[in-house]
């Protein structure tokens, strides 16, 4: 009998034939989760009338020919009666699982939301790589029917021979797509999308490998080998996760999300730049491998898993990018992976320290860079300080906690590694008044900084820069210092023997206590960024760096350097030059160690005893 479709359909029809899909593989993901729906169907039914189901009796068979190009996919579900044939595949703003899932309702109030269909137009996705389809079917105790349609507006329906219960799809590919006749192709596309359906899938003889969804499963029916075994195959892995977070939410989107933290940064070994691993799923099956928009960018090295039934009828990966419902679904995990952090850092601090020492990367680009979630994510930073040992890390809200009441500022110190930072001039002052400076090791750490600006109403400042001053500053002891007299000259003195280029500003200062002299950035370039600079263009010549000059006049040296500048004021004049290449070597800002060394033995063969 021949039958017209409704108009919509044929709309439709030519929407799905012409543009909704990019992907036209997702064809098979559609009819093979139709054919789990339908054999979930039979399943439920069973089980709610006592009878058993066979071992085996519910699977999906996959069946290729290539050189007629035929695509097969059979299943023993639920099947269709004729009535259901039109309704459910000639109708489009009907879903048979919906209103099987509500007859059910009424029959007993109590169903799993697992029965409800998939997308609108999942059968019709078909359509896309096929000239025509034929769909046999036979519901329990009904008459074996044949549907069949050429993609136009009729299709008809027939009475034909089939023993099982059950529907099998032949789809009839165009010659361009004849790939979907390979069972390479169709082996990769199963593993791809659909390797968590609950019944077992044979191509021919083969049986594919698929998978429990865990994700949807409560947390205490998954022992910590299956979680691990999971991420595996998930995040392509060789590694063990360092953690993971997996969690149900009802409102304001309904999701299951299985988080992982591997237990590597690629990134940090040198490995480009990441690819965030947390795949899309509705309802077990595969919608989008990494969704664009989900999370902010620091978010990349996450791996996992978020499923949401609430994912829109008849929606192309393109089309879901743009939704709001995406960056929701992203906003729910996101606030909870955070706060999944936070709770680490509290209750488990040897993992936070694991994870930070890989992981703290992202978190302070996150912190510099995500706007909604940098009061949060500034939480947790972590940096060593000078009060506590090497390896231990505080927050910022220890060292706020910390800070006397005189304190405006909160103070870091740039260095390759702790004992550069501990041999540089400009720690001494803060050590000698019990102040705590955090350390920055990390190339990045000032410039998170910068963005931060501000933590608690605390302006972060670093400790070499000129105009610092200390809130408790003891009066520097005169009596063992250098005359004012003498001072203000010999400043006059280093300013012009030094010239502009090299010394912005001679300054005395009480902060030094024992250093002669130290190097305070003038310009705000940081060592960093400078090595920065000259990684990126080496050939450019880069001059040292203007700095001010801080010079301590209780320091024997300068008090020497006084008497030397009266009595043999070439000698001083090297003394002095290899007193300011020192300063620059402590600050990390000496680009040419060589006429340094030459310099000294010069000194040395002059120095007499
Ligand atoms: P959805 O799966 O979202 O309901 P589809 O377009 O994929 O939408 O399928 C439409 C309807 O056709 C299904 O709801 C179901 O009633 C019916 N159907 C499709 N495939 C099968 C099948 N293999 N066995 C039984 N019914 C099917
Ligand atoms: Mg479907």
């Amino acid at each position: 009998m021949e039958y017209k479709f409704k108009a919509e359909v044929k709309q439709v029809l030519d929407i799905v034939i012409n543009s909704l899909y990019t992907d036209k593989e997702i064809f098979v993901r559609e009819l093979i989760s139709n054919a789990s729906d339908a054999s979930e169907k039979v399943r439920f039914a069973k089980l709610s009338s006592d009878k058993k189901i066979e071992d085996g009796e519910l699977k999906i068979k996959l069946a290729l020919d290539d050189k007629e190009k035929i695509f097969s996919i059979e299943d023993f579900g639920v099947g269709m009666t004729e009535d259901e044939l039109v309704q459910n595949l000639g109708t489009i703003a009907h879903s048979g699982s919906k209103a099987f899932v509500e007859a059910l309702k009424e029959s007993n109030g109590n169903v799993s939301e697992n029965l409800i269909g998939q997308f609108g137009v999942g059968f019709y996705s078909v359509f896309m790589v096929s000239d025509k389809v034929e769909v046999f079917t036979k519901s329990e105790g009904g008459k074996a029917l044949k549907w069949s349609c050429a993609g136009d507006e009729n299709f008809t329906i027939e009475e034909c021979d089939k023993a099982e219960r059950g529907t099998k799809i032949v789809a009839h590919l165009k010659p361009e797509y004849a790939e979907f006749a390979s069972a390479d192709r169709i082996r990769e596309i199963v593993e791809k999308y659909s390797a968590y359906v609950e019944f077992p899938i044979f191509l021919g003889d083969e049986e594919l490998k698929t998978r429990q969804a865990i994700w949807l499963k409560a947390k205490s029916d998954i022992t910590a080998e299956q979680y691990e075994e999971f991420y595996k195959f998930q995040a392509h892995a060789f590694d063990k996760p360092l953690d993971w977070l997996h969690f149900k939410a009802d409102a304001p989107v309904e999701l299951n999300a299985l988080i992982y933290i591997p237990s590597e940064n690629p990134e940090r070994l040198g490995f480009g730049k990441t690819e965030c691993g947390v795949s899309l799923y509705c309802k077990k099956v595969l919608i989008d491998p990494s969704p664009k928009n989900l999370f902010p960018e620091w978010m990349r090295f996450a791996k996992g898993v978020i499923d949401s039934s609430d994912i829109p009828l008849n929606i192309s990966r393109e089309s879901m990018q743009d939704s709001g419902l995406i960056k929701k679904l992203g906003k729910v995990v996101l606030k909870k992976f955070i706060k999944h952090l936070a709770e680490m850092a509290k209750k488990d601090s040897e993992k936070y320290d694991k994870f930070f020492k890989k992981f703290g990367v992202f978190i302070k680009e996150g912190s510099a860079m995500d706007l909604e979630n940098r009061t949060e994510l500034e939480k947790l930073l972590r940096y060593e300080s000078s009060l506590y040992p090497d390896g231990e890390k505080v927050s910022l809200d220890d060292y706020v906690s910390r800070m006397k009441e005189s304190q405006k500022e909160i103070y870091y110190a740039c260095g390759a590694d702790r004992k550069t930072i501990e041999s540089a001039p400009y720690l001494e002052a803060f050590t000698a008044r019990g102040i705590e400076v955090l350390f920055f090791y990390d190339g990045i750490d000032p410039f998170v900084a910068g963005h931060i600006g501000t933590y608690k109403e605390k302006q972060f400042v670093s400790i070499d820069s000129g105009d610092i001053e200390l809130p408790d500053a003891p009066k520097p002891d005169a009596t063992d210092a250098l005359a004012d007299s003498d001072l203000t000259e010999l400043k006059t003195w280093i300013k012009s023997t030094l010239g502009d280029e090299k010394v912005a500003e001679v300054l005395d200062s009480g902060r030094l206590v024992d250093s002669p002299v130290a190097a305070l950035n003038a310009d705000g370039i940081t060592p960093q960024m400078r090595a920065m600079l000259r990684a990126m263009n080496p050939d450019a010549p880069m001059p040292a760096p203007a700095v001010k000059l801080e010079i301590n006049p209780r320091s024997p040296v300068i008090k020497n350097l006084d008497t030397l500048k009266k009595s043999d004021e070439s000698l001083a004049k090297l003394v002095l030059e290899q007193l300011y290449d020192n300063a620059l070597l402590s600050a990390g800002l000496l680009e040419n160690p060589r006429a340094m060394a030459n310099r000294l033995n010069e000194i040395l063969a002059r120095v007499k005893s």
